[in-house]
């Protein structure tokens, strides 16, 4: 199977994507460990990515696609693949979509990753840091025994600046205002997969091998 998969910061993405490539024993193509591996190997799109993150400069849509070009070419993506992390707007969708064609591959499906606002926001705000330790909790999903404090060593737990509600609500915009035309152009393609992310990880997996069969 030939895949990609997106979803909202907080929706668990990243923990789907890690047991869907297993369930369906395809490749795991995260862009992000995709560019440290390419420079890492000095590749051709590599050293092109690096001149331009040395000078602090986006890297241009062309070398990333490049780059996924290159990883898709590699024998471990034969048996099937999950993109993850890419693309990210209309024009890269565009520059992927002419090079998968040019590579002879179809995508069999887009997965995406939905869960309401407010869930998002309570996952993604429930971090609490020890001041005198640094231990870190969640008032969810593994709260300290006494709130407020630090089970290690009663110091004072804290929310941390990036993980407030107006910081969180501000990331959880611009991911919406970015993807939102992504799920459209899916959409219009007929490969747009959407499963219910508020569930608990093994049922979220099983909705997507149900989704995938059909
Ligand atoms: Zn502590």
């Amino acid at each position: 199977m030939k895949l990609m998969i997106m979803g909202p910061p907080g929706a668990g993405k990243g923990t789907q994507a890690e047991v869907l490539v297993k369930e369906l024993n395809i490749t795991h193509i995260s862009t992000g460990d995709m560019f440290r591996a390419a420079i890492k190997e000095g590749t051709e799109m590599g050293k092109k990515a690096k001149e331009y993150m040395d000078k602090g400069q986006l890297v241009p849509d062309e070398v990333v696609v490049g780059m996924v070009k290159d990883r898709l070419s590699q024998p471990d993506c034969e048996k099937g693949f999950l993109l993850d992390g890419f693309p990210r707007t209309i024009a890269q969708a565009e520059a992927l979509s002419k090079t998968l064609d040019e590579m002879g591959i179809k995508l069999d499906g887009v997965i995406n990753i939905e869960v309401p606002r407010e869930k998002l926001l309570a996952r993604l705000t429930g971090r609490r840091v020890c001041k005198s330790c640094g231990a870190s909790y969640h008032v969810l999903f593994n709260p300290p025994e006494k709130e407020g404090v630090c089970n290690n060593c009663g110091g004072e737990l804290y929310q941390r600046s990036d993980d407030n509600e107006e910081t969180v609500n501000n990331r959880l915009d611009v991911y919406e205002e970015q993807t939102q035309p992504l799920i459209d152009y899916y959409k219009e393609k007929g490969l747009l997969i959407n499963i219910n992310g508020d569930q608990p990880i093994d049922k979220v997996l099983a909705d997507i091998l149900a989704a995938l069969r059909k």
